[in-house]
């Protein structure tokens, strides 16, 4: 029976990151079947064109498109993320990291940061960056690959990409079409339903149509089939953050490539930048209630460390989501399916994750509501727990008296916020669930780094012998700072690495 009500027929609106994503992995999955797959992308209508730093599981997401990282780093001028520095956001002259990867070992199977406010209560004063290899290495803008079993001594080694998004959709739409995908540049007008309210035909501007099974909407914020088409609806989370602008510029490559994301707080939302081999990417993300435009776009310019390579482009964005990212034959993937700014870079993880949860729950033609039910209660968990750690970066701020800090210092957090808050509060303890993007030490980090500070510890923590707690921090700190004195820096990795031969 499934046979008969197989998919056959698939239909991709946009060719953005998020449809030659989509394009690439369901090439992959439908190689050897003849299962048809049509990406429809406007030439006329640019794609987003930032979306530039990324989290470590796009390895995961290379390996699974079968795509060597060393030629994709090549083929987009990419540079590698250990980490991100958060500058001025507890407040002004203050800074701390978000790094990929461990933090010291686990001790008595009890992981390091529990032992790490003992040792504080203690009054000991160490330095996050002596047990941590990704900020060792990133405070001296070095780097490198961890040894092939991944373990360092002193904890695993952990990073992820910055690269160039234009030429990512190229790299991706040339494998893509080289597994079969049939690319149509024409601009999609509407789409009409049938009778079940099901996606039916996509009506284009050359007079044409096209249908197929299911239609995978990756048309950007627009929402062209998700919500033009099948009206989900958007749930707006402007009040739990605010931000509802970007300005964005490219500008000259000045000093070394940093192996980490710089994001620097400031009057009225945060300032990105991302280098890449070739340049460096910017941004000032903000509120609208809080700052112009056009001032926003002179702090930005004004701030720059090179020269602008291009005039700056103001990016509008409600931060929420579909309220169904999944209706019908339709699954948005991407900025059509929702958006919550870009401060730890989850936007292009979301569109991983919903390929993934799509191959999950993949539909045959009955589209069973079961799985689409399955798919939007997991995706909504998702968002749900990315945007209470995003928050978690804003309403601990110090930047009192400027308005708009005080704003996100004063706003209510969500149920599932202040839960996990009161736990961390009385005793540094954050469990994150199996499946949750953010573990419990990026909750360490970013908490910590905004100046929150648990009454207690864990009391496991006072099992071992504290003397041999000591001990075992010194051969960490020891094997993290051999570590750290030996790496190239990361200009000279990439160089070694991207030079032919
Ligand atoms: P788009 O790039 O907008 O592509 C839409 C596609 O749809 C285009 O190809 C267009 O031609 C096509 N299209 C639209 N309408 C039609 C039509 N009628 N007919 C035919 N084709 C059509 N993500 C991260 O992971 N890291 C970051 O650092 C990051 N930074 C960001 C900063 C900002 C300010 C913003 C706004 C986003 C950021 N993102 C980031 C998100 C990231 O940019 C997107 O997730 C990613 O680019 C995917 O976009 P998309 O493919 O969904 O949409």
């Amino acid at each position: 029976m499934t046979d008969a009500n197989r998919i056959r027929k698939i239909a991709i609106v946009g060719g953005g990151t998020a449809g030659w994503s989509a394009a690439c992995l369901l090439g992959r999955i439908f190689a050897r079947d003849d299962t048809e797959i049509q990406l429809i992308e406007s030439s006329d209508i640019p794609t987003v064109g930032v979306g530039e730093a990324t989290i470590p599981p796009i390895f995961e997401f290379l390996q699974l498109l079968e795509i060597d990282p060393v030629d994709f780093v090549r083929e987009t001028q990419a540079t590698f993320k250990l980490a991100i520095e958060f500058r001025d956001w507890l407040k002004v002259g203050h800074s701390y990291w978000h790094p990929f990867g461990n933090f010291g070992v686990t001790i008595d199977r009890r992981p390091f940061h529990h032992y790490w406010w003992k040792n504080e209560a203690q009054g000991h004063d160490d330095k996050v960056a002596d047990f941590c290899p990704s900020i060792a290495l990133a405070e001296q803008d070095k780097f490198l690959f961890p040894p092939a079993d991944g373990q360092f001594p002193g904890g695993a080694l952990s990073y992820a990409l910055h690269f160039d998004a234009g030429l990512v959709a190229a790299y991706l739409r040339r494998i893509s079409e080289q597994l079969g995908i049939i690319r149509l540049d024409r601009k999609v007008e509407r789409a009409t339903l049938d009778d079940r309210g099901h996606i039916d035909q996509l009506h284009c501007d050359d007079g044409s149509s096209v249908s197929a099974d299911l239609y995978i909407d990756c048309s950007g914020f627009r929402g062209l089939l998700i919500e033009q088409g099948l009206d989900a609806g958007y749930e707006d989370w402007t009040n739990w953050l605010p931000c509802d602008r970007a300005v964005a510029v490219q500008s000259e490559a000045v000093g070394p490539r940093t192996p980490y994301t710089i994001s620097t707080a400031r009057e009225a939302g945060w300032q990105w930048r991302i280098p890449l081999q070739n340049r460096v990417g910017n941004g000032y993300v903000y509120s609208s209630a809080f700052i112009s435009d056009s001032e926003a776009q002179a702090r930005l310019v004004g701030s720059l460390d090179g020269k602008p390579l291009a005039d700056p482009r103001v990016i509008g964005f409600t931060a929420g989501h579909r309220k169904k990212f999944w209706d019908g034959n339709c699954v948005a993937i991407g900025l059509s399916a929702g958006f919550l700014e870009p401060l730890e870079s989850t936007s292009i993880h979301l569109i991983v994750t919903g390929l993934n949860r799509l191959l999950d729950y993949f539909p045959d033609r009955n589209f069973d509501p079961a799985l689409q039910a399955a798919y939007n209660r997991e995706t909504l968990t998702e968002y749900e727990h990315i945007r209470d750690f995003l928050m978690l970066h804003y309403y601990p701020n110090q930047r009192i008296g400027e308005p708009f800090w005080d704003h996100v210092r004063e706003a209510p957090l969500p149920d599932s916020l202040a839960q996990k808050m009161e736990l961390f509060g009385n005793s540094g303890r954050i469990i994150s669930r199996r499946r949750e993007l953010f573990h419990d030490l990026s909750w360490f980090f970013v908490a910590r780094g905004m100046g929150l500070k648990p009454k207690s510890y864990d009391p496991l923590a006072d099992i071992p012998d504290f003397h041999d707690v000591r001990d075992v921090m010194g051969q960490v700190s020891g094997a993290v700072g051999q570590l750290a004195r030996a790496a190239p820096t990361h200009d000279q990795f990439l160089e070694a690495l991207i030079t032919p031969g």
